[in-house]
């Protein structure tokens, strides 16, 4: 289309922040890592490669999603332990906190809960920042790799992307049959995927994490959850996922029960607001 006249001068209008940092209570990170030295490890569950595995966690405890070996990126799904309703909510945490979370942010979850599930208190990758590509770590941008879109790109079958180990481990610990586990899988944190927007076309862009053995991302669990790790079928996400090709490794996942609660922290509740949508 023809530009307007005053194409520049609507181009040139400065933008605001949607959600300012200050509007958020923050996270009291020296009241969690006050407790953390007495925290005790009381469950581990490695997650082998191209599968996913869940876990358990207890409002008040700490996990810790590590890399043992080598470069691989995992995708993380969060529950609430007693409802599947209530899930992560990646498009609102993206909105609140950026397009990739790091120490201080919050795992929030969907409506009409909208509260933090957990919250991200350790990252051995924090030093990355963001690279000239405008890539940054653990992102809260791409879905979740999947055989759907795999099957409308390339006509194949592939069975062991996140999504699909997502979807069997989550039956696998539930009991659901597996369409309603399916229906239970949600949009993920790709924990040590190293991500952005090509600047020329705006499209999701990746290359190889930087994550190496020993590196890890830690948690503090706000409510009781479930959560289900995928270590995705890209291996370092350096080309492509959706195929058995590249190099995979193991995720593991340590449970740290603190010997007391943090300082003044009680499980926050559900959103307060009234639901009546104005009727
Ligand atoms: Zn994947």
């Amino acid at each position: 289309m023809k530009p307007p006249r005053d194409a520049q001068a609507r181009q040139a209008v400065e933008p605001v922040v949607v959600y300012p940092d200050d509007a958020l209570q923050p996270a009291d990170l020296a009241a969690l890592a006050a407790v953390r030295p007495g925290a005790r490890l009381v469950a581990s569950q490695p997650v082998p490669p191209r599968e996913a595995r869940c876990f358990r966690v207890a409002a008040g405890q700490f996990f810790r999603i590590s890399c043992p070996e080598g470069a691989q990126v995992g995708d993380l799904n969060l529950w609430r332990a007693d409802d599947l309703a209530e899930h992560f909510y990646s498009g609102k945490t993206r909105a609140l906190h950026g397009t990739h979370l790091g120490r201080g942010a919050r795992m929030w979850s969907n409506f009409p809960f909208l509260r933090p599930m957990a919250t991200i208190v350790e990252d051995t990758l924090d030093w990355y920042g963001a690279d000239r590509f405008g890539c940054r770590v653990h992102d809260v941008i791409g879905t979740r790799c999947d055989p759907y879109t795999n099957q409308l790109l390339t006509g194949g079958q592939y069975h062991h992307c996140c999504h699909s180990n997502l979807t069997r481990a989550l039956a696998g610990e539930t009991g659901l049959p597996l369409p309603e586990a399916e229906a239970h899988v949600h949009d993920v944190l790709n924990v040590f995927m190293c991500t952005g927007f090509s600047r020329d076309t705006g499209q999701y862009i990746m290359k190889a994490s930087p994550v190496r053995a020993g590196d890890y991302l830690e948690f503090f669990a706000e409510i009781d959850l479930i959560g289900a790790l995928s270590a995705c079928p890209g291996g370092d996400c350096a080309s492509e996922h959706s195929s058995d090709a590249a190099t995979c490794h193991p995720l593991n996942v340590d449970i740290f029960a603190p010997a007391v609660p943090p300082a003044d922290w009680t499980p926050p509740a559900p959103n307060a607001y009234d639901r009546t949508h104005g009727r």
